[in-house]
């Protein structure tokens, strides 16, 4: 299995950078988790979009849907339908343009489904954010990846993400900024999850370009030593 990190900044770009969009590759499928700004044009640097298996949504916030948007240009191009999994949200304009948009089937999620893309087994997990949220759980070839999605604490998580040798969590917040009432996780919760369960490694992504890497970066790996901040064209094998 292997994880393509196309954008790892939110809620907004860094400069030349994207939002939330993570390829995987595993067991000859390709699965897109998240689809942030800027995601399409990388996505199209290692794969043609419309070879995707299916498309993984955590929720509708724009970081994580807005190049949805012209993918329908690109997939009307190819002739293409492509199936997303995400969460139900009313209140989300780009949930319903792409529900009318005839180059994809929508199907509605929520925490405790389980999904078979062809040999891809997914889950879908909890998570607590402002707006209907999930985080994943996939398993193929023998592997485990996990996908917070954006979250902040839930005594659940780490029973969902147990054993996963990689688990890609929301860390935005250096320890001082963050809060209870919060939408994420501080890089040190993320370091914290991975510890309680059970993952051999961390990535820690959902970088704000306002705080500071260094500082996420050490805060977490206080916690769980193996640990690593998220960078757009890194590729990771499991
Ligand atoms: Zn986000
Ligand atoms: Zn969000």
């Amino acid at each position: 299995m292997k994880l393509y990190l196309l954008g790892v900044n939110g809620p907004f770009p860094a400069s030349g950078g994207a939002t939330s969009g993570y390829l995987v590759s595993a067991d000859r499928r390709l699965i897109q988790m998240d689809f942030g700004s800027g995601v399409l044009s990388r996505l199209t640097a290692v794969c043609p979009p419309e070879d995707l298996d299916a498309i993984l949504i955590s929720h509708w916030h724009y970081d994580h849907v807005c190049d949805l948007l012209p993918l329908i240009y690109r997939l009307q191009a190819a002739g293409r339908v492509l199936d997303i999994y995400g969460p139900a949200d009313g209140d989300s304009p780009i949930r319903k343009i792409a529900s009318e948009a005839s180059c994809f089937r929508l199907h509605d999620v929520q925490a405790g489904d389980r999904l078979e893309i062809h040999s891809v087994q997914v889950q879908a997990g909890p998570a607590r954010h402002p707006v209907p949220g999930i985080g994943f759980r996939l398993e193929a070839e023998g592997k485990i990846l996990g996908y917070t999605g954006d979250t902040n604490t839930l005594p659940s998580l780490a029973d969902f993400y147990r054993g996963c040798g990689l688990l890609l969590a929301d860390g935005l917040f250096p320890e001082a900024d963050w809060a209870e009432r919060l939408p994420h996780l501080s890089a040190v919760l993320a370091a914290s999850l991975a510890r309680d369960a059970g993952a051999k490694r961390l990535i820690v992504t959902h970088l704000n370009p306002l705080f500071s890497p260094s500082l996420l970066l050490r805060e977490a790996r206080a916690i769980f030593p193996d640990t690593l901040l998220a960078e757009a064209g890194n590729v990771y094998t499991l």
